[in-house]
């Protein structure tokens, strides 16, 4: 077998495709000289909540801010307990401790997004909200967990940092809870060129507060200080860049779904992979990322590394088990399993069929096949 190199995501690639366009939205912020929140922020966030299906959009300067100043919109701090899978990345869980509050950790399932059945056995008086993760661009089970936080008077804060364009039902991931979280950080589903990030939402009051919060409290109109707030915002120059690749979204979801099949039909019959595919009706999966479990686990992973197939093994060891987050582990039998086994294969719209066929033929060749 030749040996090649596989790039996870090839964003120079994805640049010499788009090159014109992304050209023109730079001169046209370089000419006008407009960098910080001018037209072309108002635009992105005007047709990123089109697309996500809320009212408003807010542009921030990355995932973890729109999760960070979410927490602070929903009035969240010290006493307060916020519910968080255990498998997720570190950042949801640090929003939570950064505004003062105790996050509460649960087990996910199979799918790797939080086990709706875990949650009541975890609620005490001072659970305030649940922070849904919705991993690789499939949503945790948003119908269930919006019974329950209806019931109980909490609030829903969604990390769709992976889930953008994915949906249940027809409503798209970040259009349930009071608050959905994005990032657009170069890896993600959306990525731009450096950090980014974005609230949706349906509330004025949540909206205004961000926009606000994101400019260290100012009303920019009045000049009045609202409270204490962040620089946090949304480059314009960022912006101008994304609104260019929004466009691109539904075809660039039927090419990740596309190529998801690919992989489907080439591996299935391995039986020691499990595949990232699930039978959900109304559950739409936008495979941000191609997660499979090998029960090979490390051995795995780096045998396609070794044969130039760049893969992330996102997350090894699961974020409470970093002793400097100070986190009880409580056993989450799920998670620590998955993170023995995950192995995100390459996927991304600027690959072509000649590198996933050698991924394939790699992934095989593991096995013997
Ligand atoms: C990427 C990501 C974040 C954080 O996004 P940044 O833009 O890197 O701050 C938060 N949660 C999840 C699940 C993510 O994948």
């Amino acid at each position: 077998m030749e040996k090649r190199k596989v790039r996870f995501v090839d964003p120079g690639k994805l640049y010499r495709m788009l090159k014109s366009e992304l050209d023109a939205a730079y001169f046209d912020v370089m000419e006008k000289g407009e960098l910080i929140n001018r037209g072309h922020l108002k635009s992105f966030e005007e047709n990123l909540a089109k697309f996500v299906g809320t009212k408003y959009a807010i542009g921030l300067n990355s995932g973890y801010d729109s999760l960070h100043v979410s927490m602070r919109a929903a009035g969240i701090g010290p006493g307060d307990e916020v519910i968080v899978p255990a498998h997720t990345f570190v950042a949801s869980c640090s929003a939570i401790v950064n505004v003062g509050a105790t996050p509460i950790l649960v087990d996910v399932t199979p799918d790797f997004n939080i086990d709706v059945n875990k949650i009541k056995e975890v609620m005490t008086s001072r659970t305030k909200g649940i922070m849904p993760v919705h991993l690789s661009g499939w949503m945790a089970d948003m119908p269930a967990i919006m019974k329950i936080a209806d019931k109980y008077n909490l609030v829903v804060i969604e990390d769709a940092c992976q889930s953008l364009g994915s949906s249940i039902n027809g409503i798209g991931a970040g259009a349930w809870g009071l608050t959905g979280c994005f990032s657009f950080y170069p890896f993600k589903i959306l990525g731009g060129y450096g950090d980014g990030g974005a609230i949706t939402t349906n509330s004025l009051e949540v909206a205004t507060f961000a926009r606000r919060m994101r400019f260290n409290g100012e009303d920019r109109e009045t000049g009045e200080y609202h409270g204490h707030g962040f620089t946090c915002l949304l480059d314009n120059m960022q912006a101008a860049f994304l609104d260019v690749k929004l466009r691109y979204m539904p075809q660039w979801i039927e090419k990740r779904k596309a190529i998801a099949n690919k992989y489907r039909e080439a591996l299935s019959d391995l039986p020691d992979l499990l595949l990232p595919h699930y039978d959900r009706p109304g559950f739409d999966h936008v495979y941000q990322n191609y997660t499979l479990r090998s029960k090979q686990g490390e051995e795995f992973s780096n045998y396609l590394k070794e044969h130039g197939v760049e893969v992330l093994t996102q997350f090894r060891k699961p974020y409470y088990k970093h002793k400097a987050l100070n986190l009880p582990d409580r056993g989450f039998t799920e998670t620590e399993a998955l993170s023995r086994e995950v192995c995100s294969l390459p996927m991304n719209v600027e690959i072509d069929d000649v590198e996933l066929d050698y991924v394939i033929k790699v992934v095989r060749s593991f096995y013997g096949k």
